[in-house]
């Protein structure tokens, strides 16, 4: 469901553009906005998100799409925990559909999905492990790196049930914007993935915006 914001970009409280491959770790304190940017077009940020008081509630795509009755996420979803607590709810999309099914690259996947040449690839779970390394204070360990989602990535379901990577629906400057309902620490790894169209085989740099 395509819902536009009305929230000004010149009001936020904090803007950070993420380049194509790096890493995204901050807090959003209940009540705030966050709005993930898609500045370029056709970009996945593969995105995790937990209860910043206590890391081992985690977004679950299982309770999610339960709950929700529907498997893609857009306006109007609320993204739930393994505990079946609301963590955010999506407040506003442009792009109009996002995907929690595909999971997240990894080396490994890309060895067997792709090439064994790929093992030395850039991978999302690489930006995720380098992330929690680098940030200690998060409290976060490798254990925590669980299912995602994935923003801006067009994962359609088949009529048979299957699931294929197409080419994104997104395009520059669309976004999807949600509010806290809990302390949430968000990290996302905008995607270097070059093996398949979700990101246009071109990984471009994402933009955070956060309101108070
Ligand atoms: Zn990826």
């Amino acid at each position: 469901m395509i819902k536009e914001s009305e929230l000004p970009p010149e009001q936020a409280a904090f803007r950070e553009v993420v380049p194509a491959g790096d890493y995204f770790l901050k807090v959003v304190r209940a009540g705030e906005t966050l709005r993930i940017l898609d500045l370029e077009g056709n970009q996945a940020a593969d995105t995790l998100f937990y209860n910043a008081d206590d890391p081992a509630e985690r977004y679950s795509a299982m309770d999610t799409v339960r709950e929700q009755g529907n498997v893609y996420l857009t306006a109007g979803s609320v993204l739930r925990s393994n505990r079946n607590n609301p963590m955010l709810e999506i407040t506003a999309d442009t792009c109009g559909r996002h995907d929690t099914l595909g999971g997240a690259c990894a080396t490994e996947s890309n060895t067997v999905r792709y090439d064994l040449g790929k093992r030395t690839m850039h991978a999302c779970r690489d930006s995720w492990m380098l992330a929690i390394n680098e940030n200690e204070e998060y409290g976060l360990s490798k254990r925590d790196i669980a299912h995602n989602i994935n923003f801006f990535m067009n994962v359609p379901v088949t009529a048979e049930g299957g699931l294929t990577f197409e080419d994104g629906i997104s395009a520059p400057g669309k976004y999807v914007e949600m509010k806290a309902l809990m302390n949430i620490t968000v990290l996302i790894s905008n995607c270097p993935q070059l093996n398949n169209p979700c990101n246009g085989y071109d990984p471009t740099p994402i933009e955070v915006l956060i309101w108070h």
